[in-house]
């Protein structure tokens, strides 16, 4: 496997710190409102790459934050007068219906709450060095640490200025708050350190430090977000570990690119964004999201048109009929695929593992729906196929719906019918499957049943 690694700017060969094992960190959703596709396309990308890793034979330990405590979420619940659990915990819900209509699968992850970990992100605050406590918090002093500066260049006038928000851009370096002195409008806990009692609740950025590491060691493997979090949220990640344990945090930083709405990135702040509701909407489907998506390179920026959409939607269809005719009770068995499956299947994982080159992958599936509708199938052998690419990209190919049993039975009685010449009976059998919204194609293949 061969990734992008952010740190050194190189595409590099993946080797993991345990042989077999890959550990792997995402920065998950900040959960104040619904997500929007552009973040369901980093996701996404995430599941691919541990699908591809798992695939390729890696026990994948996989560990994700759910932000719970964010200056987003705070402002949010005291908008609308709630308590910030009752909201986070609503959008928790719908964030885990949208990642599973869009095929990711979170099923052997480990997710965690911000408001879980907080004596773990007190204990990892405690064993940094270089900080200093102020009035409103307890500060990360970026002045002394010559490594600070990976993802942003370090202007060393900015010392000692602070920042007290969790999201800041690169004109802000400065500072940064590891715990923020308690507000009346905010919710906090109490914190022991140094013989004080400092109330209140973490920084943003200290939460990934203190799960990732309890959970995965330090270094661990590959640590993954989207291009917007390499600075600060990445950056300070990386100096708050280092400084806490002399140790990196991780050895491969990956970040998928955005998603963008007419030149410019999808975010909620621009007020330029979609959620899943807004798709379904216009009768798209997720999973098609997931397609269009998967068409593009994961560190090239992808601009969203509902045409593309609409493009991904009927290759969606043309992958599904492709995988469908392992369901067909009657395919003609005279002419198989020209495609050696084994062959397909080394294409599309060597694409995949050479730094997860999706459309090279589908480019090679697009083949093999052409080849099938021009030579047939090996229906056999399409079968471990079609499970095996799923286990890679997640389309869910290999687990389409089938029709009856009574139903296959009147596909082949129809087709006695038409061999004897028995045309109105043979009619009869295809308006009674139509009734049940099952429709037929007769092809030179044989009758293949889709349903309405
Ligand atoms: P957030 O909830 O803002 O922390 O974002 C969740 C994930 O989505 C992070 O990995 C972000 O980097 C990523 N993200 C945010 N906006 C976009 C976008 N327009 N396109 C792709 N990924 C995004
Ligand atoms: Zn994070």
């Amino acid at each position: 496997m061969r990734l992008f690694n952010s740190l050194t700017r190189k595409v590099e060969d993946y080797k993991p710190i345990k042989s077999g094992k890959t550990s792997i960190y995402t920065c998950g959703p900040t959960v104040y409102d619904h997500v929007h596709i552009g973040n369901l396309r980093t996701y996404v990308f995430e599941d691919t790459l541990r699908r591809v890793l798992k695939a390729g034979g890696y026990q994948v330990n996989h560990v994700m934050n759910i932000t719970d405590i964010e200056d987003k979420i705070f402002a949010r619940a005291n908008e609308t007068n709630q308590d910030f659990k009752t909201l986070t915990a609503k959008y928790e819900k719908i964030f885990f219906e949208d990642i599973a209509k869009t095929g990711i699968d979170l099923h052997e992850s480990k997710l965690i709450r911000a408001s879980e970990a907080i004596t773990d992100m007190q204990e990892l605050i405690r064993q940094i060095p270089n900080k200093y406590i102020v009035d409103d918090g307890i500060y990360f002093d970026i002045g002394n640490d010559k490594d600070y500066g990976r993802f942003v260049t370090l202007d060393r006038r900015h010392e000692h200025h602070r920042i007290n928000n969790d999201e800041y851009d690169k004109e802000q370096v400065a500072d940064f708050a590891l715990w923020k002195a308690k507000k009346p409008s905010e919710p906090s806990w109490d914190f022991k350190i140094d013989g004080r009692n400092i109330e209140g609740r973490p920084g943003w950025h200290i939460e990934c430090s203190a799960m990732s590491v309890k959970y995965l060691g330090q270094p661990f493997d590959i640590h993954t977000g989207g291009v917007d979090l390499m600075f600060p949220h990445h950056e300070n990640e990386i100096a708050q570990s280092r400084a806490a344990t002399g140790k990196k945090l991780a050895n491969f930083f990956v970040h998928a690119e955005h998603l963008l709405v007419d030149g410019r990135k999808m975010s909620k702040s621009f007020g330029n964004f979609l959620t899943l509701e807004n798709i379904e909407a216009k009768k798209f489907e997720p999973m098609a999201l997931r397609l269009l998506f998967l068409q593009a390179h994961y560190r090239s920026q992808l601009n969203f048109a509902w045409e593309s959409l609409s493009a991904a939607q009927a290759f969606l269809q043309r992958l599904r009929s492709w995988a469908d005719l392992v369901l067909q009770p009657k395919l003609g068995h005279k002419r198989t695929a020209s495609i050696n499956y084994q062959s397909a299947l080394k294409v599309i994982k060597h694409s995949l593992s050479e730094d997860l080159n999706t459309p090279k992958a589908l480019s090679m599936l697009s083949l093999l729906t052409i080849d099938a509708e021009a030579y047939g199938v090996d229906v056999k052998k399409l079968k471990p196929l079609l499970a095996e690419i799923d286990d890679l990209i997640g389309l869910d190919l290999s687990k389409r719906k089938d029709i009856t049993p009574e139903q296959k039975q009147l596909i082949l009685q129809r087709e006695e019918a038409r061999t004897s010449k028995d045309w109105s009976k043979a009619d009869q059998m295809r308006h009674q499957l139509k009734k049940q919204g099952i429709e037929l194609n007769d092809t030179d293949l044989g009758p293949i049943w889709y349903r309405a």
